[in-house]
């Protein structure tokens, strides 16, 4: 579908809360920032080149990975100076790469999904298909256009990766054929079939709307919203027995620990990932997909990508997926090649080799772009990870400008924030996420 003759009409301001898009952009000091929403965090290298040019050419050159698993460029500005047209281009850019398929429900479009699903072992279903499905049938109900822009979709294909992102609305496989929901972290109703699986994350939603009545953007800003979600959705079925714990407490489906050393998706070379032990921490390295392929995971120090890196990345393999960890996920590589393409990334500044300090490791944008930030926390936080004596942490760490701690991670995190006079350091269990 063509829609860059439709974003020239969007007004670009209606909406429910102010979380930007690529046409309801946020202004900030060093510009506009455009959001671009991947479900299932896909993309083609064609994209990938897009995106990158895109930051060159109209953005500070930077691409920022979220921990949605979105991407935003900031500081867009006009090709020719005299033409202050740097937004709509920047967005026909995107609708004409296939990343804009929407432009009434470009906001909404958050979906996580299991990056290795349908590709290693320890992935009990493949969960791919469901994330175009869950795409196309959201951008066809036109009440889902009303949903928050901060409302989260994940499919979780078995192993409880994305389990613990915090998502509103949750599938868990717990077998090739099905799964279960859960809302709000917490387990409802009966297990459901992969048939059915996007008519009831549909209905979710839809039943959310009415329940958050438009005055609530997450599922956990209703008092018991998920019981209340659950009896709209299932009528009187009740939470199910023995499930009530938040999910990132009840663990994944399966009987292997995704992250433990008996995952059998682990590769058994001495290059694999050895340092992906440390607790919500994930680190580089690779995997041995079922097809005999190897899939790389690439850790983006901060989450930022020169369009040089991008474009490197975009050469390096059939397909990219963004995750919400700040990585990127090569998969389909020849075992042959594998340490071609690492050297090559390696190269570009990139980190393909785990125990590296830049896992986990997050900051928001700090000084000089925001202008309500109290230092340069970027650069700080460089200068933390990059010490000699550095050792990596053993949980993710976020390092914020001020309170508010944009781009904060789900879960478990040590918060580094910015104060007048300094940084303080805390452990919290909270979830945000951009
Ligand atoms: S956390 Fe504060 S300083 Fe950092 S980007 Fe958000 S508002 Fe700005």
């Amino acid at each position: 579908m063509d829609i860059t003759a439709d974003i020239g009409d969007f007004s670009g301001h209606a909406g429910p809360d102010a979380c930007p898009g690529a046409l309801q952009v946020h202004t900030a000091a060093d510009g506009a920032l455009a959001r671009v929403r991947i479900p299932g965090g896909a993309l083609s290298p064609a994209q990938l080149r897009e995106l990158a040019a895109c930051a060159a050419e109209l953005g500070s050159g930077v691409i920022e990975l979220t921990s949605r698993a979105n991407v935003q460029v900031r500081g867009l500005r006009a090709p020719d100076p005299a033409d202050p047209s740097s937004v709509p281009a920047f967005a026909a850019r995107m609708a004409a790469a296939g990343l804009l398929p929407s432009a009434t429900h470009e906001r909404v479009r958050n979906i996580l999904a299991s990056p290795l699903a349908g590709r290693v072992p320890s992935s009990l279903a493949d969960v791919r298909p469901l994330v175009s499905a869950l795409d196309r049938a959201l951008c066809g109900t036109p009440e889902l256009a009303g949903l928050s822009g901060r409302f989260l979709f994940a499919l979780d294909d078995g192993t409880g990766d994305v389990l613990s992102c915090g998502a509103d609305v949750t599938f868990l496989a717990t077998s090739a054929s099905g799964g279960v929901l859960l809302l709000g972290g917490v387990r409802q109703g009966p297990p459901v079939d992969l048939a059915g699986v996007v008519p009831l994350m549909l209905a979710a939603a839809s039943a959310f709307m009415e329940l958050g009545d438009g005055g609530a953007w997450r599922v956990r800003d209703v008092q018991d919203g998920p019981a209340l979600l659950a009896a709209r959705l299932f009528g009187a079925a009740q939470e199910e027995p023995g499930q009530s714990d938040q999910a990132g407490d009840s663990g994944p489906a399966g009987d292997s620990d995704p992250t433990g050393p008996t995952d059998p998706a682990r590769p058994a070379d001495p290059a694999g990932p050895a340092g992906r032990e440390r607790a919500g921490v994930r680190d580089a390295g690779t995997f041995r997909q079922l097809d005999g392929d190897v899939a790389l995971e690439v850790v983006i120090p901060l989450g930022r990508l020169t369009a040089h890196q991008a474009a490197v990345l975009a050469d390096a393999a059939p397909e990219a997926r963004v995750t919400p960890w700040r990585t990127v996920v090569l998969p389909g590589l020849a075992p042959d090649a594998v340490q071609q393409v690492a050297d090559r990334l390696t190269g570009a500044g990139l980190v393909t080799v785990p125990g590296t300090p830049w896992a986990g490791l997050s900051a928001c944008t700090g000084r000089p772009g925001c202008a309500k930030s109290l230092a340069d926390v970027q650069l700080d936080a460089r200068v933390w990870a990059e010490r000699p004596d550095h050792e990596p942490a053993a949980r993710p760490v976020h390092w914020a400008g001020c309170e508010r701690r944009c781009g904060r991670p789900a879960g478990e995190v040590v918060d580094v924030v910015a104060t007048p006079a300094g940084y303080r350091v805390a452990g919290r269990t909270e979830e945000e996420g951009t």
